[in-house]
């Protein structure tokens, strides 16, 4: 049984970018019968932000994705907070002191600086030197005596510089060559996101890691540090980067938003999770089948980790509207969730339209929402301009035919039958005898009874309207 975790670091919120993180490996530990672990890495005390470990959990909830093990709900390998592991750390970076693959560094940041700037200056790449791998145990420990601060940085070597990517396959990648020896614990006593990463990994039997691309490079960094302990490492696969339709990088605004803005703006969970696999590929893809809605319990059974593709993932945002329609459908199947999608309607009209005391029956909000089921992809759609009509009496600028209207008016108090086809049938004969052009009629009455120019038929909204509420339009305009 596989155990992977998701290990961000708690610098705000939740983005898309770690939702697909999460989900993935939600997914394949889920489609194998695997745990699910939360580890928070929160080493770099400087970022952190107060409050994003509940925001994060809260996050994944939101979306379907319920951890196995992590901060809150706990499990045998905790803490699951780096920042409370850190004599763990000590303990494991001696025995890399004592092997022999890693060494006391004193170098000052003076001295690295002007390393690094003579690098740029020559047009190479900065990079440590290793200077103080040549240091013999006396000048250590005359360094240590006098109190120099120090950090512990790892020999690397140049073999171990392949590995087979569980997405990308193959990847050789030699670190020695463009880095110098990396730092595994600052002078603080903090590990470093590459040291505390191996060791929990390991002590917490990660088998398989799955993150974003901008990770690959270190993977092979990391491989070192697993053999010097002489650990197994788990597998790695490597999702790519996220990029718009076009193929262009996704601007700063894009790839920070927020799952939590995407909540906030009427999308459903299981529709922002669709919209990922959409782009992030994972399953079998059946040539022009249309967008199918799957749930939490599909995706974990279908999903297959060699189906995502190494190629930049596209968005494409017409896929979300669509997959957030589907859901509303699929809400409005079930009887439960279609209770709650209409008392978020109610409340929604409720807000929008305070100085209306609206006494909207529950049966017919439901109905104009199986209605609407087609023509929105977001419930807020259904308070908006074009669709405010549904609710309230538009303030309406025509030009109207007051005579004209009250014949209609009479005509429409006859019929028994208030549905659209008897209505349009109803409309031509009266435009027919009452020598008025039927498209300047429909022109005239869409706007007494929606205050639009276009929308959909009159004779469907008069429908929906149903009669008292249309009745009441055009009589509001005729004195
Ligand atoms: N803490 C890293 C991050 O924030 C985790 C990377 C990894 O999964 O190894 O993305």
């Amino acid at each position: 049984h596989p155990r992977v975790r998701f290990a961000p670091s708690p610098t705000g919120y939740l983005h898309l970018g770690g939702l697909r993180t999460a989900l993935y490996n939600y997914l394949f530990a889920k489609s194998k019968g695997g745990s699910f672990i939360l580890r928070i890495e929160d080493t770099d005390q400087s970022r952190k932000v107060d409050g994003s470990v509940e925001a994060l959990v809260k996050d994944l909830e939101w979306a379907g994705i319920q951890c196995d093990e992590g901060p809150i709900v706990k499990g045998k390998y905790g803490p699951y907070v780096q920042s409370e592991r850190l004599n763990i750390y000590q303990e494991h970076i001696q025995k890399l002191l004592d092997n022999g693959s890693a060494y006391k560094c004193f170098c000052t940041e003076r001295r690295l600086n002007i390393l690094r700037r003579d690098a740029v200056r020559s047009q190479r790449t900065p990079k440590y030197d290793n200077r103080c791998r040549s240091l013999t145990p006396d000048e250590i420990k005359e360094k240590m005596d006098s109190g120099v601060a120090s950090c512990i940085r790892f020999k690397l070597t140049s073999d171990c510089q392949y590995f087979e990517d569980m997405i990308f396959g193959g990847i050789a990648y030699d670190v020695s060559l463009n880095e110098g020896d990396p730092v595994l614990m600052k002078s603080d006593g903090y590990p470093t996101y590459h040291f505390a990463n191996v060791v929990d990994d390991h002590l917490m039997d990660i088998t398989h890691v799955l993150r974003g691309v901008e990770w690959q490079i270190s993977t092979t960094k990391h491989l070192l540090i697993y053999r010097a302990f002489g650990w197994s490492p788990p597998q790695f696969g490597h999702m790519p980067l996220i990029v718009n339709a076009d193929g262009t990088k996704l601007s700063k605004r894009q790839s920070d938003v927020k799952v939590e803005d995407y909540k906030k703006n009427g999308i459903y969970p299981l529709a922002l999770v669709n919209y990922i696999t959409l782009s992030g590929g994972g399953f079998d893809h059946v040539p022009g089948a249309g967008v199918r809605l799957k749930t939490m319990e599909d995706l974990a059974e279908e999903f297959q980790i060699d189906k995502i593709s190494s190629h930049p993932s596209r968005l494409n945002p017409d896929l979300l509207e669509e997959c957030n329609r589907l859901e509303i459908k699929r809400q409005l199947k079930d009887d439960q969730l279609s209770k709650a999608l209409v008392k978020t309607l109610q409340d929604l009209i409720t807000k929008t339209y305070p100085q209306h005391k609206l006494n909207l029956t529950e049966e017919h909000v439901k109905t104009v929402l199986n209605w609407s089921a087609t023509r929105i992809s977001r419930i807020e759609e259904l308070v908006s301009k074009k669709f405010g009509f549904l609710w309230i009496l538009p303030t309406n600028k025509a030009e109207v035919d007051q005579k004209l209207l009250v014949k209609l008016v009479k005509n429409l108090e006859g019929l028994e039958r208030f549905d659209q086809v008897t209505l349009k049938e109803n409309l031509r004969t009266f435009s027919a005898n009452n020598n008025v052009k039927f498209p300047a009629l429909m022109k005239m009455l869409r706007s007494v009874i929606s205050g639009l120019d276009e929308g959909p038929g009159v004779a469907e909204m008069m429908d929906l309207l149903g009669k008292n509420q249309t009745l009441k339009r055009i009589n509001a305009v005729v004195q």
